[in-house]
């Protein structure tokens, strides 16, 4: 059994995405650029933000926050998104999800500029996606391809469970699970809250990627003998004896399935890793495709 590890397979990807960056400096070029904005005190967002700015100083990228209040106005959050729309400096903007309560996720989303949609979220990013056409992947989702690439996992002619219809995850995972392109060409299914016989389902599955937020949902008896899985789930459970007081827990049961699994990515250290590494290559992208269409 494989362990499909992402802090290994991350550092590749960064590792290459630094030297190119230094490669740019040397040219006396600017490095990329990413703007992050977070609203208020959400803990996971805290934690998610901060290892995303700090992987841009690993790689040699520039990077800024944005810190807003939970109480911000969407008039004001859209207001610093056009700024950093108009900075030539800023190559990729994120925001961070959720957004406070009063925000409208879809306004947040279609202002951002989509030359600079390093989250693949904005609906010209998706519409490009289902086109087959060049375009930012949502992170998550590309990491997960980035992570069959690294181990060499076959995927032509398979049958792909995907657990989740998310726009984030579970959607444009199925999109590139079954496109024409390498580690795609899948047959898939795309299943969700109202999936009858789920377990029928999973026991079909050459290859599943859990993404639906239950931790430990997917068991040792919905999986198929050798099948490939990968956990995207990150739920915080009480602990006790940890001294956070949580421990997060993946959509799998790993111990148990990993008995049955050709491979399986764990979490920690599994997909998670992979969607910062997605979320660089495409800060890489917006910053070349950038410069490129400056250029000429
Ligand atoms: P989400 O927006 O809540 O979507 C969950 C999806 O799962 C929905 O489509 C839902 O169906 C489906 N679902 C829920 N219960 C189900 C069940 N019992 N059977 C079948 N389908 C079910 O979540 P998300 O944003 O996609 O995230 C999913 C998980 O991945 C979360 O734990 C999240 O924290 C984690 N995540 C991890 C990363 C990472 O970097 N590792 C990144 C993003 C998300 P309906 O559509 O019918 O409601």
């Amino acid at each position: 059994m494989l362990v499909l590890d992402g802090k290994i397979a991350s550092q590749t990807v960064k590792e290459n995405l630094k030297s190119a960056t230094q490669k740019l400096l040397e040219q006396g070029k600017r490095a990329p650029h990413l703007a992050a904005i977070l609203t208020g005190n959400n803990g996971a967002s805290e934690t998610y933000v901060a290892s995303k700015v700090k992987t841009c100083g690993e790689i040699g990228y520039k990077s800024t926050l944005i810190r807003l209040e939970e109480t911000i106005g969407e008039e004001e959050l859209l207001q610093k998104i056009t700024e950093l729309n108009n900075d030539d400096d800023v190559d990729g903007i994120l925001v961070q999800l959720p957004l406070p309560k009063q925000i409208s996720e879809a306004k947040v989303i279609n202002s951002i500029n989509p030359d600079k949609d390093v989250d693949g979220f904005h609906p010209i990013s998706v519409g490009r996606l289902v086109q087959g056409l060049d375009t930012f992947i949502a992170a998550t989702p590309y990491g997960i391809m980035l992570m069959l690439e690294h181990y060499g996992v076959q995927t032509k002619g398979k049958h792909a469970v995907v657990i989740g219809r998310s726009n984030i995850v579970g959607r444009p995972m199925s999109i590139l699970l079954s496109s024409n392109r390498p580690h795609g060409n899948c047959t898939v299914t795309i299943c969700h809250s109202h999936t009858v016989n789920l377990k029928e389902i999973t026991l079909q599955a050459d290859i599943i990627i859990a993404a639906l937020g239950r931790a430990e949902f997917v068991k040792a008896d919905m999986v198929k003998e050798g099948a490939v899985v990968i956990d995207v789930g990150i739920t915080r459970v009480e602990d006790a004896t940890s001294k956070t007081g949580y421990r997060i827990k993946g959509d799998v049961d790993f111990k148990n399935v990993s008995q049955k699994a050709s491979a399986i990515s764990p979490v920690p250290g599994g997909v998670g890793p992979m969607t910062i590494a997605g979320l660089m290559k495409n800060t890489m992208g917006a910053y070349v495709r950038r410069k490129l269409s400056q250029e000429l």
